[in-house]
């Protein structure tokens, strides 16, 4: 019997055609695919720029160095994501400030945002970073005018939302990382998220500043450009210009670059990403008509509307239970996620059970019920009614 994931990737003729044409090309890696996978994904997106790296995290690491977070630096997020988006600021010696989630939506809790900027003096925190999890998207406009009174920076995690939304104040609609509200946005390609590329990352933003920085610091933090070397044209050994071959390493920068066939690929699969985010609505509509009325079931509170559903998730009483008889039935759900605050490493840093309430609670109930544009109707009924089996 065939396995049901939580999630999968979906690969069509049309992405092998370009993944193999882009093999046959002059260039793997630094070539022009990258460029305008970027372009594209901008586009989508509605952000000025955006930056290709090769993974989500390479993209939240760089977003943490481009906003300057050094030491000691306190930034805050939920512990309901995965742990890169913590992670970035502890890379650049950062220290994580974890706030809890909303009971009903499961994302940060922005009163309690508040609550803990109100408790110390302005300055003591650097930026937030927000996650659109399961696909929920953050009101950022909302998170904008906190992070204006203290001074805060925003890296929106967006891995889980793109083509989500909220509606602004007027109406207006907002796409996830559309760079409007935060100042850096950052997306993930691997396999179980919207578009993948195996694995890759993308960063998007409005800010030039910012997008030169990282563009500098995916390549090693070299330059190549005239007008910004600091040594001599002598030393360089040109003449009255630097010549040809120079180039400057003027900060600590990495590889983080995605390879010209992981573009291709991603940039082929961004062309299908409404059509996903359609079916991936329908399914969620399907999922919660059959849950209407169930006690036992509790799902994410929000519209479907601008939810870019990389999960359905649900909370249930006997979970380890529902799990196991779904994995007896081949369907492997997932859970999403262990508390952040509470992995060995967090609590190595002094964290403990009982400090965020809401997130542990959450984590006793959730599970994530298979989510993807290829589960079929069929498919789905049968979860439907495993699940329902279970709860008879
Ligand atoms: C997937 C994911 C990441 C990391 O992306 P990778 O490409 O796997 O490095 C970061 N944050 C969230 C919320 C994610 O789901």
């Amino acid at each position: 019997m065939k396995v049901i994931p939580y999630g999968r990737q979906n690969i069509t003729e049309d992405d092998i055609t370009a993944v193999v044409e882009t093999l046959k090309s002059d260039y793997l890696t630094q070539g022009p695919r990258i460029a305008e996978f970027e372009t594209a994904f901008a586009e989508y997106i509605g952000s000025t720029y955006a930056v290709a790296l090769a993974n989500g995290t390479a993209a939240l690491h760089l977003c943490a160095m481009a906003l300057g977070v050094e030491e000691g630096d306190k930034v805050i997020t939920t512990p309901i994501t995965f742990a890169a988006s913590a992670n970035c600021i502890r890379y650049c010696g950062g220290e994580v400030v974890f706030s809890d989630i909303d009971p009903d939506t499961y994302l940060l809790d922005i009163e309690k945002v508040r609550t803990l900027l109100s408790a110390s003096p302005k300055g003591t925190y650097k930026g937030i970073v927000p996650v659109d999890f399961a696909g929920r998207a953050n009101n950022l406009e909302a998170f904008r005018a906190l992070a204006n009174e203290y001074d805060l920076w925003i890296i929106e995690d967006s891995c889980h939302s793109p083509g989500g939304f909220f509606k602004n104040a007027d109406g207006d609609i907002q796409n996830c990382g559309n760079g409007n509200y935060a100042d850096l946005a950052i997306f993930s390609f691997h396999p179980v998220k919207h578009i993948a590329s195996g694995e890759g990352g993308m960063i998007t933003t409005n800010n030039k500043e910012l997008y030169e920085k990282l563009l500098q610091l995916r390549t090693h933090g070299i330059v190549k450009n005239d007008g910004l070397y600091t040594n001599s044209i002598e030393f360089a050994g040109g003449l009255d210009n630097y010549p040809g071959w120079y180039m400057e390493m003027q900060n600590l920068g990495y590889n983080y670059r995605i390879t010209d066939f992981q573009a291709a690929l991603g940039h082929s699969q961004l062309l299908r990403a409404n059509e996903g985010i359609e079916r991936r609505r329908h399914i969620a509509s399907v999922y919660f008509d059959a849950f209407k009325g169930q006690s036992f079931i509790k799902s994410q509170s929000g519209t479907i509307e601008g939810h870019a559903y990389h999960l359905y998730v649900i909370e249930v009483n006997d979970r380890l239970g529902l799990y196991n008889h779904l994995r007896d039935n081949n369907i492997y759900a997932q859970i999403h996620y262990i508390p952040c605050h509470l992995m060995p490493y967090y609590r190595g840093l002094g964290f403990s059970e009982g400090d965020f309430p809401h997130a542990e609670a959450y984590y006793k109930h959730c599970i994530s019920l298979p989510m993807y544009p290829t589960l079929t109707d069929g498919e789905q009924h049968f979860v439907i009614e495993e699940i329902k089996r279970f709860f008879s």
